[in-house]
C-alpha cells in the first residue's frame, strides 16, 4: 500500500535534513552521539556575572545589561545599524555591519538587552563591534557555568552544536571504564566529573589549568585517548600473534653463501638485527618488524639475507622500493648478491614494457620467481604470488599508511587459484626498514604493534660528512670547489630546488640548472636525473655515474632516497631551505659512503624565514638521524611526520605525545594490566573511543 504522499513528503524532508546535519557533524569528527561528548571545547565564555559598563576593560570579553537608548541605521561610511545602550554606570554603543532588518526593530527603545563582546574605544566612546547579543523578556537567570565555545565549521553555529552536545551529554552513559582501584592508584579524576567539567565548567574552575590543558580534567581524557590507543595498539599485535606464517627456518646453504663470498664482514649491529629478524622469522607467527639504521648503516644486506631465508624454505619473499631509482638499485644488488647462487629474481615496475611485466607476471604467480623486486607495483591487484612467505618494505615512511595497510593484506592467501589453497589463512612475515628514525614517543605511540630492530652502527671506514651552510651569495666560490674536487677524480651531485607547486617548473628548473652547469663546466661530464626521464635513461645515468663517466650528477630529489655511490663525496643542495629536515638527512645521506672525506654545501637564499632558520641550524648541527628525526617532529608535528592526512585515520586529539609522556607511560601500563585483568573494561573503553572509527593510525 503507498503510503500518504504528505507523510512521504515530511519524511523525506526530515531525512534530507538530518542528512546534512549528519555531513556537517562529520566534517567535525562527530559520528555518534559519544562523538559529541568527547567534543571538547576549544575555551570558555564568562556569562555567569554582568559586568557595568564603565567598568568593562578594553580587550576583554565581558558581558554587560542596559537598556536600548535608540538604535539607527548610518552610514558612515558603510551601512551598518549602531544601538545605543545604557546601564547604571554608562553607555556603549553597539556596532554591526552586518545586520537583518528585523534586528532593528529587535532593538527598539527601551528594550532590556544583554551583550557579550569585547569592548574597545571607538569615535563615539565605548563600543562593540558585533557583540552577540539577545533582548531579554521577563526573567532571564545569568549562566550558572562557563559557556564552552567549541570547534565547529561555518555551516554549524556554535549554539546549535552546544545544544547538541548538551542533550548528548545528558543522554550518555558516563560510567567509568577504568578499574576503581587503576583509577585511584593514578590519581585520576572519574569520567564523569571530567567530561562534565570539560563542557560546563563553574565559575570559579582554574581557568589557567583548562587554557593550558594541565586541569585534572584534562589530564583524565588525555589519558583515555592515550589507554585507547595503547589497547587498541596492543589487540592488533595480539591478535596478529594468534595468526599464521610460514615458520623460516635457518637450512639450507644460501645465507652461509652469500656471507662467505661478501667483500666485507657484517658490523656488530648487523649482526645483532640479523640474529633478531632471524629468530623472528622462524617463528610461525607473521613478524611485522622495523628494521631503523641511519643512512648508509648497511640495510639492505639484512634484507638480503632474510629473502634467502625465504628461498631456502621454498617460498617467495618480495621486496619493494618507493622509487623507481632505489628499486633498481636493489635490483642490480640482489642481482649481485643472489643470482650466482643460483636464485630466481623478478623485476617489476610501474613503467616496464607491457610484454616484459607480462612474463614477469606469470614468473611471480607460476611461483617460478623466488624473489620479486619493485616498486609499489608490486602489489597491485594484478600480482598474485604462489605462496609469498615474506615481505620487505624499503624507506617505509616513504608509503602512504593507507599502501602499508594494503600491502599487509596482500600476502594473505584468499584460497584462491592453484597452490594457493595451502596457504589460506596464512600472513607473511613483514619486515619494513627506515632511515628515518622514529622518535621514542611515537614508537611508544604510533608504532607501538611493531617490534623494531636497530642498526646503530656504521660500517667502519666512512668518514663524516662535513655540512657547511652558503648563501647563494656565494655561489661562485662553491662552483670553484666543484670544479676543483672533480678535476681531482672526485665525483658531486648538485640537488635542485624543490618547487612542490609544479612539477612542470620543477622539471624545467632542473633543465635550467643542468645547461647551465654545463656551461660552466666545460671541462666536466654533467649528468642530468629527473624524475621524468624513462626507466631505461636512468638506468644509463646512474650507471655512468657508479662508472665515473659523469663528474656531476644535477639532480631533482628523485635521488633522496637509498642511491649508494661510494666516489661520490660532494652534494650542494640548492635552495636548500625549501627542503624539509628528514629530505636534508637522506640527502646528505648520499654522500659519506666511501672513505674521502665528504662536505654537503647547503646553499640557501636569504633572509630564511624561521622555519627555515631552525630547519637548516639543526640539519647543520647534527648528523645524527634520531636527533634530527627528534626535530622534525617538533617542528612539524606528528600528522604530518606520520603522513596522516593521506590516511584519514585518527591521530591523537588531546594529548601531546611530548608534554603527556608521563601519561603516555601510564597509559602503556595500564592498557598491560586492563588486558590481563579486565579484558571486559578494555573492550568498554575502545568501544567509547573508537567505537566505529576502526583503528588508530598505525605502521
Ligand atoms: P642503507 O642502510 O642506507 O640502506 P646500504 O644498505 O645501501 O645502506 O649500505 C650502504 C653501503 O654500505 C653499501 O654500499 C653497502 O654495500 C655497504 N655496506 C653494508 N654493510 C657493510 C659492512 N658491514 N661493511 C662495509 N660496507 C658495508
Ligand atoms: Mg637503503
Amino acid at each position: 500500500m503507498a503510503a500518504k504522499p504528505a507523510a512521504n513528503y515530511q519524511a523525506n524532508l526530515r531525512d534530507r535534513t538530518l542528512g546534512a546535519l549528519d555531513t556537517k557533524l562529520a566534517k567535525l569528527g562527530i559520528r555518534r552521539d559519544f562523538d559529541l561528548v568527547l567534543h571538547l571545547p576549544l575555551r570558555y565564555e564568562d556569562e555567569t556575572m554582568l559586568t557595568p559598563i564603565a567598568e568593562a576593560a578594553p580587550g576583554c570579553p565581558v558581558q554587560v545589561e542596559g537598556s536600548v537608548i535608540d538604535t539607527d541605521i548610518v552610514y558612515r561610511p558603510r551601512r551598518q545599524l549602531v544601538c545605543r545602550l545604557r546601564d547604571a554606570s554608562g553607555e556603549l554603543v553597539l556596532r554591526f555591519m552586518n545586520f537583518y532588518p528585523n534586528q532593528k526593530n529587535a532593538l527598539a527603545p527601551q528594550a532590556r538587552v544583554r551583550a557579550f563582546g569585547e569592548v574597545r574605544e571607538g569615535f563615539l566612546g565605548a563600543e562593540m563591534i558585533h557583540p552577540r547579543f539577545r533582548v531579554l523578556h521577563g526573567e532571564a537567570p545569568l549562566a550558572a557555568t562557563l559557556t564552552p565555545v567549541y570547534p565547529t565549521t561555518a555551516a554549524l553555529p556554535q549554539q546549535a552544536l552546544r545544544t547538541l552536545i548538551g542533550k548528548a551529554l545528558a543522554g550518555a552513559d558516563l560510567s567509568d571504564t577504568l578499574p576503581e582501584a587503576l583509577r585511584e592508584r593514578l590519581g585520576l579524576m572519574r569520567f564523569a566529573a571530567a567530561v562534565t567539567l570539560l563542557h560546563h565548567p563553574q565559575p570559579d574552575s582554574d581557568g589557567e589549568a583548562l587554557g593550558s590543558r594541565t586541569h585534572p580534567a584534562w589530564q583524565r581524557i588525555k589519558f583515555d585517548e592515550l589507554l585507547a590507543q595503547q589497547l587498541s595498539m596492543r589487540r592488533h599485535y595480539r591478535e596478529r600473534k594468534s595468526k599464521a606464517a610460514i615458520a623460516l627456518e635457518a637450512k639450507g646453504s644460501h645465507v652461509g653463501a652469500l656471507l662467505g663470498r661478501l667483500p666485507f664482514t657484517l658490523t656488530g649491529a648487523q649482526v645483532r638485527v640479523w640474529g633478531e629478524i632471524g629468530a623472528d622469522i622462524a617463528q610461525p607467527r607473521p613478524m611485522h618488524r622495523l628494521l631503523q639504521g641511519d643512512v648508509g648503516s648497511g640495510k639492505t644486506i639484512v634484507a638480503a639475507l632474510a629473502c634467502l631465508r625465504a628461498v631456502e624454505n621454498g617460498v617467495q619473499a618480495a621486496v619493494m622500493a618507493p622509487t623507481e631509482i632505489l628499486a633498481e638499485q636493489h635490483y642490480r644488488k640482489f642481482s649481485e648478491w643472489l643470482l650466482p647462487l643460483g636464485v630466481r629474481l623478478a623485476w617489476l615496475s610501474g613503467s616496464q614494457a607491457k610484454a616484459e611485466r607480462d612474463a614477469a607476471l606469470r614468473s611471480i604467480a607460476s611461483g617460478e620467481t623466488q624473489v620479486a623486486i619493485g616498486t609499489h607495483a608490486l602489489f597491485q591487484k594484478q600480482v598474485a604470488f604462489s605462496a609469498l612467505g615474506l615481505v620487505i618494505v624499503d624507506e617505509q615512511h616513504r608509503f602512504g599508511v593507507a599502501q602499508r595497510l594494503a600491502l599487509r593484506r596482500k600476502g594473505k592467501g584468499k584460497g584462491k587459484g592453484k597452490g594457493r589453497e595451502a596457504l589460506a589463512g596464512i600472513e607473511p612475515h613483514l619486515l619494513m626498514m627506515s632511515a628515518t628514525p622514529i622518535p621514542r614517543t611515537l614508537s611508544m605511540s604510533y608504532y607501538a604493534d611493531l617490534d623494531v630492530s636497530v642498526i646503530d652502527e656504521l660500517p667502519p671506514g666512512r668518514s663524516p660528512v662535513v655540512t657547511k651552510l652558503i648563501s647563494d651569495a656565494r655561489r661562485d666560490e662553491v662552483v670553484r670547489r666543484i670544479r676543483e674536487a672533480c678535476q681531482g677524480g672526485q665525483q658531486a651531485y648538485w640537488v635542485c630546488p624543490l618547487i612542490e607547486e609544479s612539477e612542470a617548473l620543477q622539471l624545467k628548473t632542473a633543465l635550467d640548472t643542468h645547461a647551465q652547469l654545463e656551461r660552466e663546466f666545460p671541462e666536466l661530464s654533467v649528468g642530468l636525473m629527473h624524475g621524468r626521464l624513462k626507466p631505461e635513461e636512468k638506468a644509463g645515468v646512474m650507471s655512468a655515474f657508479i662508472g665515473g663517466t659523469i663528474h656531476l650528477l644535477v639532480a631533482t630529489t628523485v635521488i633522496e632516497v637509498g642511491v649508494d655511490v661510494a666516489n661520490a663525496s660532494l652534494m650542494v643542495i640548492e635552495h636548500a631551505e625549501r627542503f624539509g629536515l628528514a629530505q636534508l638527512h637522506q640527502l646528505r645521506g648520499r654522500v659519506g659512503r666511501g672513505a674521502a672525506e665528504s662536505v654537503c654545501v647547503l646553499l640557501y637564499q636569504s633572509p630564511l624565514g624561521e622555519l627555515a632558520r631552525n630547519r637548516l641550524k639543526a640539519i647543520y648541527e647534527s648528523t645524527d638521524g634520531f636527533e634530527i628525526a627528534r626535530q622534525d617532529l617538533a617542528i612539524r608535528g606528528p600528522g604530518e611526520y606520520l603522513g596522516s592526512r593521506q590516511s584519514g585515520v585518527p591521530l591523537l586529539r588531546f594529548a601531546d605525545l611530548e608534554r603527556d609522556l608521563g601519561l603516555l607511560e601510564a597509559a602503556r601500563d595500564a592498557a598491560e594490566l586492563m588486558l590481563r585483568d579486565n579484558p571486559q573494561a578494555a573492550r568498554n573503553h575502545l568501544e567509547r573511543w573508537l567505537g566505529g572509527r576502526g583503528e588508530f593510525l598505525k605502521a
